[in-house]
């Protein structure tokens, strides 16, 4: 059998694959509409759908009611989600196609914030972020603190407290257990944005905003939009580099200045350890000064201890 499909045209002048064709109009209401002919009746008009009512989509009583649509997605014989639009009229129900079911709908767009978590976040960090296991030993005071900061504290609308700030050595599985909570709360719908730079993202946006390259130029300012822009901002490395320059420095003082500014829920995650400060503790020593003082009023501490 060739692969290629064979058209005919139809009676009333459509031209539709021969398979379709051999249809009854019956068969193609059910596989269309997901109604059966004699049974469905309109929920305006009351009127029976009959076998000659084909090919119409809207209800040929009535001429208002559009018949229902079965999901899209191959397989899935559920009826779509109306829509409702307001017109002249008021409001109106209609099916839009191609469109799908309720459980489609939420699954599609999980999907897609799962293939989108994929893309932003480095490889090594996402697969580790997907196998997490949530309270393996040493990892404890992150699943807590990042489970009630999410939850009760609604990313620290509750307590004030917008930042948070995860320290650990190298190789304790911090970046990983932070992402892991992130990219789980993002596919959920919690988090209805995400970004992730890194130190080296910085340190590129750092020098971008004094490129002479124009794509360079527009590809640092777009990032620092995100940074500020973003529901939740993950900042991974965090000043993590020896001997940092002073335009990278500058470029973190303008992120977390700006999430400061608007209280905006931030993580942190680094390897410099934490210092008391006045009445709290504070991580931006390397950072203006403005930075630490506000970190001990309004950041909580997380220490991840190696395994
Ligand atoms: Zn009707
Ligand atoms: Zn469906």
């Amino acid at each position: 059998m060739s692969g290629k499909i064979q058209f005919q045209r139809t009676m009333s002048g459509f031209r539709v694959p021969k398979r379709v064709a051999m249809m009854t109009p019956a068969q193609i209401m059910k596989k269309v509409h997901g109604i059966d002919v004699g049974a469905w009746s309109c929920p305006n008009c009351n009127r029976t759908l009959q076998e000659e009512d084909y090919p119409s989509a809207t209800c040929r009583g009535c001429g208002q009611a559009t018949l229902p649509r079965v999901c899209n997605t191959k397989g899935c014989v559920n009826l779509c989600q109306p829509m409702t639009a307001i017109n002249d009229r008021g409001a109106v129900s209609y099916y839009d196609p191609p469109t799908f079911c309720e459980t489609c709908t939420k699954q599609g767009s999980r999907k897609q914030r799962a293939q989108w978590c994929e893309r932003v976040t480095p490889a090594d960090i996402y697969s580790g972020a997907i196998d997490y296991e949530i309270r393996k030993n040493g990892r404890e005071s992150l699943d807590n603190t990042i489970g009630w900061w999410f939850s009760e504290d609604r990313f620290g609308k509750v307590s004030g407290q917008s930042f948070v700030y995860v320290y650990g050595e190298h190789g304790a599985g911090k970046s990983v257990g932070v992402m892991a909570h992130a990219i789980r709360g993002h596919i959920k719908g919690i988090i209805s944005g995400l970004w992730y730079v890194s130190n080296a993202d910085v340190e590129r946006m750092a020098r971008g905003t004094y490129s002479d390259d124009r794509e360079e130029k527009a590809s640092s300012g777009r990032s620092f939009y995100k940074c500020s822009t973003t529901d939740l901002l993950v900042i991974d490395d965090a000043g993590n580099k020896q001997g940092i320059t002073r335009s990278v420095r500058s470029a973190y003082e303008r992120i977390i200045g700006d999430r400061f500014r608007r209280m905006a829920p931030t993580i942190v995650i680094s390897t410099r350890k934490p210092f008391r400060y006045r009445d709290g503790f504070s991580v931006f020593d390397w950072l203006d000064e403005s930075m630490s003082s506000q970190f001990a009023m309004a950041g909580i501490v997380v220490e991840v201890l190696p395994e």
